[in-house]
């Protein structure tokens, strides 16, 4: 067992792990910027080191600096949260080299899920329906002609080594294709370092729809179910819930059960997500992530599960505390995604925060590092709270997010908060009709 664990990260991602580690008895170890000095999470948690000046290249993506940190606190056990390190295999490989646990797949997984076109060809290999597309990547503007004219306009490039909606290109037809392919590329070389691109059918009017998965690393594997994050501006997620308004209890077991039977013959130990695409009745997979993802307490509270606890758990070699007939969905929840972001063009906002009061109350909860007085530093995302409810169906789970977001006090910069008051004054949106591309249309007409 773990009687310390390092967080390699910040924010109230940092904050949530930390709750999990106090209530499982376990030590916390807080990393830090010297602009986080002030934080919460290194204020919450048992003990903090700093790993470094501001940027985030030289502190939490510093992996001889968070190695040394668990050298000098004695931490056993290393929790990435998701971005920064939390799918870098070769972090992953060097905390074993140390002889401490990763909390979160082995390398070769994350390696694999983190090419998309290996994580695509696994998928299929595995029974994992997937969007139609190239075979593998595009290396020129002929082969993505030719590619294109098979499946057909339009189509969307995207990179191999993509992730957070960057290096994606739409195209509706060969002129367009020339410059978004080489925009695409570039992009990609920019972002990520590596220009390889391929192309996938363009889907009109999809939901996003993702799998939680979760894998024990000895060949069982559960679902719990789907998230719809739908709701995307640039392909980033703003509101999430689950489970999803539009799929049926058919459909779900159906998915789920192909998801985890594929996470079983993996192998693959700890949580995870398997992204689809769903159109007309179809799941078409997208992406796989290995981590836990910004937008998991929504799952949490429809199975009254702790996400953390079990990823921590499986870390130690033990089960996972729940099994598939034991999971059973109780009402709705939904997120929405609080960012210190001018509207309406979503500028970011750091400042000082003069007033923060978090909502309660029944079926509520605030995951945030915020606290009166706070700074927020301007390096870093501008995700600054997740607000989740809970309610017996999705219209009291919709009247309960009304309800707390007229509680919530945030004073002192702008944020996204005006964004999900002005949503909530939607018809689509209290009848669950969109798809990810219906916010973008509405700040276009509303903005
Ligand atoms: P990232 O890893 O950068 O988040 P994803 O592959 O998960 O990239 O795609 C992010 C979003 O981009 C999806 O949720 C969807 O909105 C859009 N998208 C991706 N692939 C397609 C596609 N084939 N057709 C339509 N939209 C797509």
């Amino acid at each position: 067992m773990f009687d310390k664990i390092l967080i390699a990260n910040r924010g109230e991602i940092a904050l949530r792990v930390i709750r999990a580690c106090r209530e499982m008895g376990i030590k916390s170890v807080a990393v830090h910027s010297t602009a986080d000095a002030d934080a919460m999470h290194v204020r919450m948690a048992d003990e903090s080191v700093c790993i470094g000046p501001p940027s985030g290249a030289q502190s939490y993506l510093s992996i001889p600096a968070i190695i040394s940190a668990c050298e000098i606190t004695g931490a056993q056990a290393i929790h990435p949260g998701y971005g920064f390190l939390s799918e870098n295999a070769n972090f992953v490989q060097i905390i074993e080299d140390h002889g401490l646990t990763f909390i979160g797949p082995s390398a070769a997984h994350i390696r694999i899920m983190g090419d998309k076109i290996t994580a695509k060809e696994t998928a299929k290999n595995l029974g994992i329906p997937v969007v139609p597309g190239s075979e593998g990547g595009v290396p020129d503007i002929a082969a993505a002609k030719k590619a294109a004219a098979e499946m057909g306009y339009p189509v969307i490039i995207k990179a191999t080594a993509g992730g957070g909606g960057r290096g994606m290109k739409v195209a509706k037809n060969e002129k367009e294709l020339v410059s978004a392919f080489s925009t695409a590329r570039s992009e990609a070389k920019a972002a990520f370092g590596n220009d390889e691109v391929y192309m996938e059918k363009y889907l009109q009017k999809p939901r996003h729809i993702e799998i939680q998965v979760f894998g024990d690393g000895k060949g069982t594997g559960v679902h719990l179910a789907e998230r719809d994050c739908s709701l995307q501006r640039r392909h980033q997620k703003v509101f999430e819930e689950a489970p999803g308004p539009c799929i049926t209890p058919e459909e779900r077991a159906k998915i789920g059960k192909i998801c985890a039977d594929a996470i079983g013959k993996m192998g693959y130990s700890g949580a995870g997500t398997v992204e689809f695409l769903y159109e007309d009745g179809e799941f078409y997979f997208i992406e796989m992530n290995t981590r836990l993802q910004v937008e998991h307490p929504v799952t949490e509270a429809i199975f009254g599960v702790d996400l953390v606890r079990e990823q921590i758990r499986v870390a130690e070699g033990l089960p996972m505390s729940f099994t598939q007939d034991d999971l059973e969905i109780n009402g709705h929840a939904i997120e929405v995604r609080i960012n210190a972001e001018k509207l309406p063009n979503f500028s970011p906002c750091p400042g000082k925060i003069t007033q923060y009061h978090a909502p309660g109350g029944l079926g509520v909860r605030m995951d945030s590092a915020l606290y009166d007085g706070y700074s927020i530093p301007p390096y870093y995302d501008s995700l600054i709270g997740k607000l989740i409810v809970h309610g017996r169906d999705r219209t009291e789970a919709l009247a309960r997010l009304n309800r707390a977001l007229g509680e919530l006090i945030i004073d002192g910069i702008d944020t996204t908060v005006p964004l999900f008051h002005a949503l909530l004054q939607e018809q689509d949106i209290h009848t669950g009709d969109y798809g990810i591309h219906w916010l973008e249309r509405w700040l276009e007409e509303n903005t």
